[in-house]
Order: C-alpha cells, then structure tokens, then sequence
C-alpha cells in the first residue's frame, strides 16, 4: 500500500460540513485568548492543543463553549473567520462551506450588521489572498429552540450576505425533534436557501426521514444512521441527496463506536454520494487530510478513489456550475499529473 499522504496533501479539495468556531486551531484561539486575557484559556498554542484534549463529551461542550466565549467583537468575527482559511489553504482546500451559528454572536450583543459584514470582509480577502473560496450556511443551534430558529432564519432572510448558500440545524438530536424547524425552513427556502440539516448522528433513520420530509434536506449532516434502512439509503442514492460524513468527530463524539465499524462502507455500497468532512477539527485532533486518510483506510481507495470523494464534494456543494467544472477539472488534472510521475 503506498503512502497516500502527499497525494492527500496536494490534492485540491471542497469540505462541505466544518463548523466556525469548531475550526478554531490552537494558533487562532491563542490569538483570541491574548485579547481577551480575563478568559481562563491559554494563550500559548501549545497550552492550547492541551486544553484541547477531552476527557468526556461534557468537556468537550466546556472547552467549545470557552472558545465561543472569545469571540466577543467583530474584529475577533474577521480574524476567526481568515485564519481559518489560512488553516485551509494549508491543506489545498480550495472551496469550503463554513456552518456559522449567527444566533451565538448576536444573543452576546455583536451588532448584526457588523456581524456580516466581518464575516463578508474575511471571505473576501480568504478568495484573494489565499485562494480559498468560502460560503456560508447559517445554522440554528437546535438546543436553544423555536426563539434561535426565528432569529437564524431572520438574520439569513432579511440580511443576507452575498456568501450565504444555505440553511442548517445542528445541536443535539434527542429532544430535539426536527419537524418542529419546518416554519423556519420553509422560509429560507422560499427566499432561495439549501436545506442542509444534520440529522441521524446521534438518532435513528426517521430523524433523516424527518429532515427530508419536512425541512427539504437536500444534504445530510453526517446521516450515520442512514444505514440501518435500506429503504432510505436507496432514497438517498436515488434522489442524489449527499451525506457529509465526519469520521473521526463520529468515534469522538461516540456515535459510532469504533472506526472500523464505521458505515460509510455500506453507504458508498448502496449508491449514496458520500462526501468525506471534518466537523470541528481541532477540537477533534484531526484535520480534512486527515478525514481522506482515514476514508482511504476505510474504503480501502487508491489516488483515483481519493480523486473520486473529493469531486463527490463539489457536485454535492451549492457552488456555482462554471465553479464546480473547474473545481472538477483541476482535481483530475492534479491525480494525472500525480499518476504519471
Ligand atoms: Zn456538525
């Protein structure tokens, strides 16, 4: 088995399913930290790194909520929001959905308006400096219920920024039932927003079905469950609806309890369009590199195999078609190139 990892390095790639503040590497949060020195995390990059080693899921909601915590002002918004892309443009991402939960900042008292326009400012100077195009899905954060739904899908409708894309629920999912989000779905639909939900990460099939039925989905975030259906995982394969699959943040978070036993096998047996993502990676211990090593483990891929996920990402992404066929075209002509050395 040859060493994939420089492939995996060079190859250029679209994530569809990274969270915002969840990107936050060590040299970001430090970075955060050093402003705001009444927080109680470090502001050293490798104090960080340790801080960020979890015991348990508990702490894991501790340390992100500390992370939140540091972005207090739109300054902080921007500086996130680039340095994330420069985190990207490191590992050849060359477009990339960032879930941004609008409703986290706004409740802490940054005003809307400079919100979007921090966020607009950094995708801007990401596509120009670094060559990372980002677009935007904002999501609500379904534990804080219908008042957090109402103000996602007003912020997203009334303000939109020129990146927005698309619509999103996360948060946990037992307890949370998804139809109760079709009001506020049905409104950034009607306004031209993809309905991209997670659903089945830490439930069973029906909250997908739920997501389908009622909110639109036209993608699934994580979609773990899918395979306990067969009837579903045709309707997936069938109707092109995309899973973004996360691995590693999977075993992290215990939805599947060890990545050999991991489903995507069967999903990308029944037909589905998988696409490989990291979720939060830092917080995780990995990166997007990382998630394609670990899906070539699992699918057992080669360079074309890779190739194969990472244009799996672009036609399931809400680019532009001219994009996409460049996108597309740069990916093949990259594994050419690499194949014939
Ligand atoms: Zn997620």
């Amino acid at each position: 088995m040859p060493d994939l990892h420089p492939f995996i390095a060079g190859l250029p790639k679209a994530e569809l399913h990274v969270h915002h503040v969840g990107s936050a590497s060590p040299r970001i949060v430090a970075e955060l930290a050093s402003r705001h020195p009444d927080s109680k995390v470090p502001t050293d990059p490798e104090a960080v790194a340790d801080y960020f080693t979890f015991t348990d899921f508990a702490h894991f909601i501790d340390v992100y909520l500390s992370v939140v915590d540091l972005v207090r002002t739109p300054d902080d918004v921007r500086t996130l929001t680039f340095e994330v892309a420069r985190d990207m443009a490191r590992q050849n991402i060359r477009y990339a959905e960032l879930t941004i939960t609008p409703y986290s900042s706004t409740r802490r008292g940054i005003d809307e308006d400079a919100f979007m326009e921090a966020i607009e400012d950094a995708r801007k100077a990401a596509e120009a400096e670094l060559g990372v195009i980002l677009r935007w899905c904002f999501d609500i954060p379904g534990e804080a219920g219908l008042e957090a739904a109402e103000e996602t899908v007003r912020l997203a409708v009334d303000l939109r920024p020129a990146g927005l894309v698309s619509f999103g629920l996360g948060g946990p999912e037992i307890g949370v039932p998804r139809p109760q989000f079709k009001p506020y779905f049905d409104r950034a639909r009607a306004a031209g927003l993809h309905s991209v939900p997670h659903a089945g990460e830490t439930t069973g099939p029906e909250t997908v079905w739920d997501a389908i039925r009622e909110l639109g989905a036209e993608r699934i975030g994580h979609g773990t469950s899918s395979t306990r259906d067969p009837e579903l995982l045709a309707y997936l394969a069938e109707h092109r609806i995309a899973l973004e699959v996360c691995p590693t943040s999977n075993i992290a978070t215990r939805a599947v309890a060890d990545l050999d036993e991991h489903p995507v096998k069967e999903m990308v047996a029944a037909g589905v369009l998988v696409t490989i993502n990291s979720d939060d990676p830092p917080m995780f211990g990995t990166d997007l590199n990382n998630e394609y090593a670990v899906a070539a483990r699992l699918l057992d891929l080669d360079e074309r195999g890779l190739a194969q996920l990472a244009k799996n990402a672009v036609e399931a992404s809400f680019l532009d078609p001219a994009g996409k066929a460049r996108l597309s075209a740069e990916i093949d002509a990259y594994t050419a190139d690499w194949l014939a050395r």
